[in-house]
């Protein structure tokens, strides 16, 4: 599995926001000291970023304005999120060449919608990878899991619609951003009660699966959020430290050529629950 960072990512920060730097420095220290290598990525041409959100987000994000207090208008946040964005992409060729990647990168990008900034997300990485991929080869149909614990909101906004995609989310309900609440087309939501486990959250993994297999997708996307956490600050859902093995698990036995893009996770066990998550996928 080849695994995409930077250091570059560590460069911005608003005191006091969940969303820090801090997160990723410790990812990168426990993967490093297990023996994992790191690919540097490139950013992301801003014809690829135009194919998925409007004009006028790619404007903004450049011209650092924002109307969402959780997603601020930081100093050069324009540079950084065209790297995560470049980064999500390389994974997703990589993928599609025949080896396995993971985007460990800052900022997340599941939020964003076509036209908006929203949820520490300023553009969708994996949706301007998704739809990198679809444009540049001839092949049929591509799936995108979202484990985050959060509904990937901006990822169902932009392929709505697009027989191509199927987008399969599991998330917990109530939580931000409040939708998500019903499957729509090709939009596969499953709507996960606060307090839910490992045990039976793993059960809703396995359903989501196989109507990921039923679909037959090339390529699969994986919004790896680790939010689910039981020590997550953010949400309510209970997993432990072993269930990410065994979520990894369950994707690998999918059998599809795939890619991961880091989306939240914000407790002080996340590096260990994306090795453990690695380890699952590689096992
Ligand atoms: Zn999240």
């Amino acid at each position: 599995m080849v695994l995409y960072y930077s250091d570059d990512c560590l460069g911005y920060h608003e005191s006091g926001h969940p969303e820090s730097p801090e997160r990723l420095r410790r990812i990168h220290a426990l993967l490093a000291q297990e023996g994992f290598v790191f690919k540097e990525p490139q950013p992301a041409d801003v014809r690829d970023i135009l194919a998925v959100h409007s004009a006028d987000l790619v404007d903004s994000v450049k011209k650092g304005f924002s109307e969402d207090a959780d997603t601020p208008a930081l100093p050069d946040i324009h540079r950084y999120a065209c790297l995560s964005a470049g980064s999500a992409v390389q994974a997703a060729r990589s993928a599609f060449e025949g080896e396995n990647a993971f985007s460990i990168m800052r900022p997340p990008g599941h939020h964003a919608t076509r036209r908006r900034i929203m949820g520490f997300c300023y553009f969708n990485n994996i949706a301007v990878a998704c739809a990198k991929i679809l444009n540049d080869h001839p092949f049929k149909r591509l799936a995108v899991l979202d484990i985050d614990v959060h509904h990937g909101n901006g990822t169902e906004d932009i392929f709505y619609r697009n027989e191509r995609v199927l987008f399969v989310s599991l998330h917990q309900v109530p939580l931000y951003p409040g939708t998500g609440l019903q499957s729509k087309g090709n939009c596969l939501n499953v709507p996960v009660r606060p307090g839910t486990a490992g045990a039976e959250y793993l059960g809703i993994l396995k359903d989501a699966c196989a109507k990921i297999s039923g679909f037959k997708p090339e390529l699969l996307a994986v919004s790896a959020g680790f939010d689910t956490y039981a020590m997550d600050p953010l949400a309510e859902l209970e997993l432990d430290l072993p269930d990410y093995e065994e979520i990894g698990g369950l994707i690998a036995n999918l059998h599809i050529p795939l890619f991961c893009v880091l989306e939240g996770g914000y407790s002080r066990d996340l590096a260990e629950c994306v090795l453990r998550f690695i380890r699952g996928l590689t096992a």
